[in-house]
């Protein structure tokens, strides 16, 4: 009985061909659904925190994008929003959120001062949350628009939609299990 990959010689005549065919399927499909249900954690800590308000309101409805779950905590989210200043009192907290999100997970930088220090140029002030954490898009303004946060969002979708994902991820089995 010939296995449902045989049965795909119009599409590709190799099997590795038609394991990447499937592969290719099940990850675009797992990221048309991430990217239209993002779960953000709003790490909101200063005034861009208003705008960020304006955005998950009706007059620009973060809803159309799948994006209007809040949740705080980072183990039921997989979007890390960093919105304002960050001290450097805060960053052992935010790298911990971090750590602790859902996989796969992402991070928007929220205004200048998550993105750069903004023009908070002192020793007390992160110049940049990428000096702690990865981060997948940047959103400028002090604040920005609701717009160019809805911008910033498409981006991150498409750059979401393009990633390989799997169904299963698996971490690597710890060295203590093989034993
Ligand atoms: S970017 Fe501007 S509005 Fe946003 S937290 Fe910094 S100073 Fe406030």
């Amino acid at each position: 009985m010939p296995s449902a990959i045989d049965i795909v010689p119009a599409v590709a005549t190799r099997r590795e061909e038609a394991t990447g065919f499937f592969q290719n399927l099940v990850s675009k499909g797992l990221g048309w659904a991430r990217k239209n249900s993002l779960w953000q954690y709003p790490f909101v800590t200063a005034c861009c925190g208003m705008e960020y308000m304006s955005v998950a309101s009706a007059r620009y409805d973060i809803a159309r994008f799948g994006a209007e779950v809040p949740r705080f905590s980072p183990r039921q989210a997989d979007l890390l929003l960093v919105v304002g200043t960050v001290n450097c009192k805060q960053a052992p907290i935010l790298k911990r959120i971090y750590e602790q999100l859902a996989e796969p997970k992402w991070v928007i930088a929220f205004g200048v001062c998550a993105s750069s220090g903004g023009f908070y140029d002192n020793y007390a002030t992160v110049q940049g949350i990428d000096r702690l954490v990865p981060v997948d898009v940047y959103i400028p303004g002090c604040p920005p628009r609701p717009e160019q946060v809805l911008d910033g969002l498409m981006l991150l979708q498409k750059k979401v939609q393009a990633q390989q994902h799997k169904l299963i991820d698996r971490l690597p089995a710890h060295p203590a299990a093989a034993e």
